[in-house]
């Protein structure tokens, strides 16, 4: 087929989970019998690609610039940017398809030939850094190069003179939004935006009222010298999910971390609070991390500016391909590092591979799924990590020959309708789409 007869014909999603998050696998398909893979962001909505069908069935794939610069207005920041950067990655991977290439090749080819992986790691309960360390270490027998554990207050709830807060808080806290602190075995679900769990989940950082007691950081302090005593210095560790505290707070405990030598403490603040940021790179020696839920490369400006050390994007809320890749070049201009947030299929995580390897700096992908074997097996050829990286494919595209519609099928999300099912519904979907009058 000629490269100006091509058009799209069709676009369908399916919802997983347990391996371990909610995720929304997408196709879209062309006249061509090409089917192009993509994926909505974890725990989100099939809906944020279903309602952009109409916008471009018919469409010749090929132009992918023109297409998402058409449908960049219905993606937004976190959960709301999966829908176009979904289609964007699965538009990539036609072109690359159709031309027989690889999707690094059409971003201007590679840096590396296999890209580092860095393994998140939880222990869910109560448990100490000793347990934590342990884990650590498994994934370092795994051949795992860079990693990341959670450490937040939560294991301060028990402990008496460690934290103080409103009185009550704590209390709602453990009641209401425990589920999206013990999340890592899956995703949050819905019935935390609703009543009071929604009132409780939803309280930002800076306005808990949580403060952590000189107890408390010492508690912490410990937990991280016993991590470091099991797995040694000689390997990068970030920290996660320390909890909804104010910054002068995680720039206290941040002090306690120095001589720990943390990669990175990540998400301290709401991304947009560029002047919280601003505070804790000016004051901290840790460096500072956040950017998973912001869309599009020029919204990371201010934290850019401000001085923020790590930028953590993620290919399904960021815009895909294009997007990260103009990010890429931000950070060579402002000096700051990028790691890639990755909780998502393996359609995601080859993503964020071709990403990775196209990025001239770039420390490591995230990885959530290494205890979950059917995680590997959901495309063919499956995925195989060697020595904590993965080979960055040579196939066209993203490098999937197929997915496995079986495992597809046996993990369906239990809520949802059945794999692919028909989007005949979405067709007539249209509005005044110009952005000015
Ligand atoms: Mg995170």
């Amino acid at each position: 087929m000629k490269a100006s007869d091509l058009k799209i014909t069709d676009l369908r999603v399916a919802d997983i989970n347990g391996l371990p998050k909610h995720m929304i696998l997408l196709k879209i398909y062309t006249n061509a019998g090409i089917v192009g893979y993509g994926e909505v962001r974890d725990a989100s909505s099939g809906t944020y690609a279903k309602m952009l069908k109409s916008r471009l069935v018919g469409e010749n794939p090929l132009n992918v610039e023109k297409l998402f610069h058409r449908i960049k207005q219905f993606g937004g920041h976190s959960r709301q940017g999966g829908g176009v950067s979904g289609v964007e990655i699965a538009l990539y991977d036609i072109i690359g398809k159709f031309y027989g290439i690889p999707v690094y090749q059409l971003l201007g080819g590679k840096y590396r030939d296999k890209v580092r992986i860095y393994c998140d790691t939880d222990v869910d309960g109560k448990h100490t850094g000793y347990d934590m360390g342990r884990a650590l270490k498994k994934r370092m027998e795994d051949g795992f190069t860079f990693l990341k554990m959670d450490l937040g207050i939560e294991l301060l709830y028990d402990e008496p003179g460690c934290l103080n807060a409103p009185a009550g808080f704590l209390d709602d806290l453990k009641t209401y939004s425990m589920k999206a602190i013990s999340h890592q075995s899956g995703s949050i679900d819905k019935s935390l935006m609703f009543g009071k769990n929604y009132e409780i989940f939803t309280v930002p950082h800076y306005a808990t009222g949580i403060h952590v007691t000189e107890k408390g950081f010492d508690y912490l302090e410990e937990y991280v010298r016993e991590v470091r005593e099991v797995i040694g210095y000689e390997i990068p560790l970030a920290i996660d999910h320390f909890g909804h505290v104010a910054i002068e707070d995680a720039l206290r405990f941040a002090k306690r971390l120095e001589k720990y030598n943390i990669a990175w403490m990540e998400d301290l603040a709401p991304w947009h609070m560029t002047a919280h940021y601003k505070k804790m790179v000016d004051r901290s020696l840790v460096p500072i991390c956040t950017g998973e839920d912001i869309y599009l490369a020029e919204n990371f400006k201010p934290l850019l500016d401000a001085g923020l050390n790590v930028v953590h994007p993620d290919m399904l809320t960021v815009g895909g391909f294009a997007e990260l890749k103009k990010l890429g070049a931000m950070c060579e201009q402002s000096g700051t590092a990028l790691a890639i947030h990755m909780a998502e299929s393996p359609i995601g995580f080859m993503a964020a591979v071709h990403a990775a390897a196209a990025l001239k700096n770039v420390l490591a992908v995230e990885f959530h799924s290494v205890d979950h074997p059917e995680w590997y097996e959901l495309v063919e050829p499956a995925i195989r990590l060697e020595n904590g990286f993965m080979s960055v494919p040579d196939a066209p595209g993203l490098g999937i020959e197929a997915l496995n519609e079986e495992l597809i099928k046996q993990f369906k999300k239990d809520d949802c309708e059945e794999p692919w099912s028909s989007t005949d519904s979405w067709n007539g979907e249209w509005a005044n789409d110009r952005e000015w009058s």
